[in-house]
C-alpha cells in the first residue's frame, strides 16, 4: 500500500492514477479538493489519451506528448501502448524515434534513466547507486550509431528509453527492473556541438583506451550494482559494436539487439517467406546490400540455421554475399574490417549492387545499408525476372533510408516480392489484391528474449536463444498473414509472441546449465505470472 499522500501521490508517475482514484482512495490519501470530483475508469482516461493524441499534427508532438503521459502516470502510458501497439510503436520507436533523438535538446522535458558521461569516470559505480531501483535489465548505448542517422552523442538517450518502453508494453517487463542508460562520451557530430540546446558533454568522442577502460567500467559497476543484470547493447558503431559483444558474452549475459536481435527478425522472416515459397533455406543465395551490424548479425544466424540443416560451414558462407559501400566484399580487397571477413569470398570485384545480382543470382536481397531508394526499380526487375518468389527485405531506418517502399517492392515485382520492411507501411492494392507489409521489427524478438533471460536468470545469453527466438517468431505467423503477403504476426498478438519467445528461451537456458535450480514444472505459466499488466 501507498504511504504518499496529496499532492506527493498525484506527482508520482508510479502511483499516480489521476482522475481515475477512487472516493475511498481521495479521503484516504488526502486527495478532496485537488481532485475535479469526476471518476473516471482507466480506459475512459485511455480513450481520452487517444483522442488528444490523434489530434496532434505531427509524429513528433505525439512523442512528447506520450512522453508526457508517461511522466505522470505510468500505468496509463502502458495501458495506452499495449493497446494501441499497431499505432503507438511506431511513434515510441521507430521511425519517430529518430526524429525525437535528431531533435532531444529541444523537446527535453524531464529526464528518464541514467546520463554517464566521461566526467564520472573512476566513480560510475557512486553514480549508479543514485538509481532508486534495482534494474534487472540496462540497455545501453554511446550514441555512436543511432539508427541509420549516425553519431547524435547524449541524444541517442531516446533509444535506450523506446526500447525499454517496448519491454515492458510486448513483454510485459516490469518498468522498475528497467534502467536506460546513455554512455556519453562526447560527440564528433560537428552540428550538435554548436546546437545551443545539445544537453551532452560538448567535446569530442573519447576514443582507444581511454574509451574502453570507460565501457569496461561501466559494465563492471553495473554488474556489481544490480547482480545478474541483463545488459544490451544498442546502436554502438561497428567499431565498438562487435568488439563489446565478443568480449563480454562469455562472461556476462549481454547481447547486442542491432545484431543478435536483427538477426532473429530477418531468419524469421525468411522462414515465413520460404513458407510461401516452398523452398528451402539451404537452396537460398542471399545478397546484403550493407556489410554493418545487421548484415553480418543476420548473415551468421542464417549460416548457422542453414548448418542446422546439415550444410557445411563452407557451404553456407558461400551462400551468403555482402555488398559494402565500396562494392562486393570479396578475398583480398583491402581494409576490409574483421566482421566482413567470413563473407569475403573467392570471385572478382564488382563495384555496383545491380551487376552484383545479375552476377551472384541471389533469391533474397536484404537491405541493411541505410541508403534510401537503394532497391531501385531495375533492382527489383531484375530479382522479379531471376526469381518466381523473390525475397525482398528492405529492413533500413528510419523511413527515408529504406531501400524501398511496400509499393515499390510489390509493383515492381508484379505482386510476386515475399517482403519485409523496418519501417512501417501501410496495406498496398495491386492488381485486386490487397497486400499488408509486415515490419521485420527486433520488437519481435528482443523483449521475449529479454523476458526468458531474465525470468530464468540465465547467466549468459547465446546464439542458441536467438535460433530458438526465430523458430518460436516464424511458428506465430498463420496462413492468413502468409495469404496476404504479412511475413510476421500482427503486431497486437505481441504479448502472447513474446511469452512464446520466453518460454523457448528459459527453456534454453535451462537445458544449457545457465539458469540455477530445477525449471518450474509448468514454464510458460512461470513466464506469465512475470508479466507486467498495466493496470490501477
Ligand atoms: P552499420 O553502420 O553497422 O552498417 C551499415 C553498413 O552499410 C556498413 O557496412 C556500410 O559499409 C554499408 N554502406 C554504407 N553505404 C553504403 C552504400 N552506399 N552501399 C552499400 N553499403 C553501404 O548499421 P547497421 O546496424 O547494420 O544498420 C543498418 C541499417 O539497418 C540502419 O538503417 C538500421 O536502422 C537498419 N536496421 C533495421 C533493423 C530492422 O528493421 N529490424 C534492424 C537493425 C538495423
Amino acid at each position: 500500500m501507498t504511504l504518499l499522500h496529496g499532492m506527493t501521490l498525484l506527482r508520482d508517475p508510479l502511483l499516480n492514477k489521476g482522475t481515475a482514484f477512487s472516493e475511498a482512495e481521495r479521503d484516504r490519501f488526502g486527495l478532496r479538493g485537488l481532485l475535479p470530483p469526476c471518476v473516471l475508469t482507466m480506459q475512459e482516461q485511455a480513450d481520452r489519451v487517444l483522442i488528444n493524441l490523434r489530434n496532434l499534427p505531427t509524429d513528433l508532438e505525439k512523442y512528447v506528448a506520450l512522453n508526457a503521459l508517461h511522466d505522470r502516470n505510468e500505468a496509463l502510458f502502458f495501458r495506452v501502448v499495449c493497446d494501441n501497439i499497431d499505432e503507438i510503436q511506431p511513434i515510441i520507436y521507430t521511425p519517430t524515434v529518430g526524429l525525437a533523438c535528431q531533435k532531444y535538446g529541444l523537446i527535453f522535458q524531464r529526464p528518464r534513466g541514467m546520463f554517464i558521461s566521461a566526467n564520472e569516470r573512476g566513480k560510475i559505480a557512486e553514480v549508479l547507486k543514485n538509481w532508486p531501483y534495482q534494474a534487472k535489465l540496462i540497455v545501453v548505448t554511446d550514441g555512436e550509431r543511432i539508427l541509420g542517422l549516425g553519431d547524435l552523442g547524449a541524444n541517442g538517450m531516446g533509444i535506450p528509453v523506446g526500447k525499454l518502453s517496448l519491454y515492458s508494453a510486448c513483454a510485459g517487463v516490469h518498468p522498475e527492473l528497467c534502467l536506460p542508460v546513455v554512455l556519453d562520451v562526447g560527440t564528433n557530430n560537428e552540428e550538435l556541438l554548436r546546437d545551443p540546446y545539445y544537453l551532452g558533454l560538448r567535446q569530442k568522442r573519447l576514443t582507444g583506451a581511454a574509451y574502453d577502460e570507460f565501457v569496461d567500467e561501466f559494465m563492471t559497476a553495473a554488474r556489481k550494482t544490480f547482480p545478474g543484470v541483463l545488459i544490451q547493447f544498442e546502436d554502438f558503431a561497428n567499431h565498438s559494436a562487435f568488439r563489446f559483444l565478443h568480449k563480454y558474452r562469455s562472461e556476462a549475459p549481454v547481447f547486442n539487439d542491432d545484431i543478435q536481435g536483427t538477426a532473429a527478425v530477418a531468419l524469421a522472416g525468411l522462414f515465413s517467406a520460404l513458407r510461401v515459397s516452398g523452398g528451402k533455406l539451404a537452396d537460398q543465395r542471399l545478397l546484403f546490400l550493407g556489410a554493418g551490424e545487421a548484415a553480418t548479425g543476420i548473415a551468421d544466424l542464417v549460416v548457422s540455421a542453414m548448418m542446422a540443416e546439415g550444410m557445411s560451414e563452407a557451404e553456407a558462407l558461400r551462400r551468403n554475399w555482402l555488398v559494402d559501400s565500396r562494392g562486393l566484399v570479396v578475398r583480398g580487397r583491402d581494409g576490409l574490417s574483421g566482421h566482413k571477413l567470413r563473407y569475403a569470398h573467392d570471385h572478382a570485384g564488382i563495384a555496383d549492387f545491380a551487376t552484383a545480382i545479375k552476377t551472384l543470382k541471389p533469391t533474397a536481397i536484404v537491405g541493411v545499408a541505410a541508403v534510401g531508394g537503394a532497391f531501385t526499380p531495375e533492382v527489383l526487375r531484375m530479382m522479379a525476372e531471376l526469381n518466381a518468389r523473390p525475397i525482398v527485405f528492405a529492413l533500413s531506418n528510419p523511413t527515408s533510408k529504406a531501400e524501398c517502399s511496400a509499393e515499390e517492392a510489390y509493383r515492381y515485382t508484379e505482386g510476386r516480392a515475399l517482403f519485409a520492411c523496418g519501417s512501417p507501411y501501410d496495406p498496398v492494392k495491386l492488381n485486386g489484391k490487397t497486400f499488408v507489409p509486415r515490419q521485420g521489427n527486433n520488437s519481435y524478438i528482443f523483449p521475449g528474449v529479454g523476458l526468458g533471460a531474465i525470468a530464468s536468470g540465465s547467466r549468459l545469453v547465446t546464439d542458441e536463444m536467438f535460433m530458438t527466438a526465430a523458430h518460436t517468431l516464424a511458428d506465430c505467423v498463420n496462413p492468413d498473414d502468409l495469404d496476404q503477403g504479412s511475413l510476421y504476426p500482427a503486431l497486437p498478438r505481441i504479448r502472447e509472441v513474446s511469452a512464446r519467445i520466453a518460454t523457448a528461451v528459459a527453456n534454453v537456458a535451462w537445458q544449457n546449465g545457465l539458469a540455477d535450480g530445477p525449471p518450474p514444472n509448468d514454464l510458460s505459466g512461470f513466464v506469465e505470472k512475470q508479466m507486467y499488466d498495466p493496470h490501477y
